[in-house]
């Protein structure tokens, strides 16, 4: 009997343990793509940031957004624009490193946050990103087409000192590169350094 009882308990204990993991997976990732949800990467950011400014290390954000993607909706189908962003995800994460976090920021955005990397190792990344999506076929019932990405990138504390203003960085280097025409990287502190040359 008291057999019984204890495998009982052990066997209502697993049964929580794995609801909570899955209300956790739930709670921290997006159902579409797997990837961490907007919510759960703002605090991954503040982590990071806290960890930069203790250390005096940098971190480099990229931001993303699949260009005309609401001409792929239009053209193939809704089912075909949700697989399009399931693959991307999937190319964002085999491109990143394993230290770096993915995020699905945004319906057609992403995010990838990078601890320990400055400016230029952030644009290798980027570069290598874009060019797999580019280089990516993607199938439609009548046939392949193509997909391609902007890329904005800032980098802390060179280009701004909080998570806001780092957001907003890399956001003004994604609108500038979807502004130059699409399929780019934009690194931010650049975008400034040209801007201030020219005025
Ligand atoms: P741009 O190159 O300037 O970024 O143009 P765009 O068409 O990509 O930009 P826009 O913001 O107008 O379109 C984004 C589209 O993404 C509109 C929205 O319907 C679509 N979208 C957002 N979330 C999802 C999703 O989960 N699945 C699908 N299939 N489409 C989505
Ligand atoms: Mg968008
Ligand atoms: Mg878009």
């Amino acid at each position: 009997e008291m057999v019984r009882v204890i495998a009982d308990h052990a066997a209502s204990a697993i049964a929580n343990a794995q609801m909570y993991e899955r209300m956790q997976r739930m709670a921290t990732t997006d159902g579409l793509t797997g990837l961490n949800n907007h919510r759960y990467f703002q605090g991954i950011f503040d982590a990071a940031l806290g960890r930069a400014e203790r250390f005096g290390r940098k971190v480099s954000l990229i931001l993303t957004d699949i260009d005309h993607f609401k001409t792929i909706n239009d053209t193939y189908g809704h089912p075909v624009g949700d697989r399009v962003l399931k693959r991307v995800s999937a190319i964002l994460q085999e491109n990143a490193r394993k230290t770096d976090v993915v995020a699905r920021y945004g319906g057609e955005e992403f995010a990838v946050l990078m601890e320990e990397t400055d400016t230029k190792g952030a644009y290798h990344i980027a570069e290598r990103i874009r060019e797999a999506i580019e280089k990516e076929p993607f199938h439609c019932e009548n046939g392949l087409f193509n997909c391609t990405v902007s890329i904005g990138v800032a980098t802390y504390p060179h280009d701004a000192a909080t998570k806001a203003k780092i957001i907003d960085a890399a956001d003004q280097a994604l609108y500038k590169a979807k502004f130059q025409g699409r399929n780019q990287t934009v690194l931010y502190g650049k975008m400034k350094e040209q801007q201030k040359s020219s005025s």
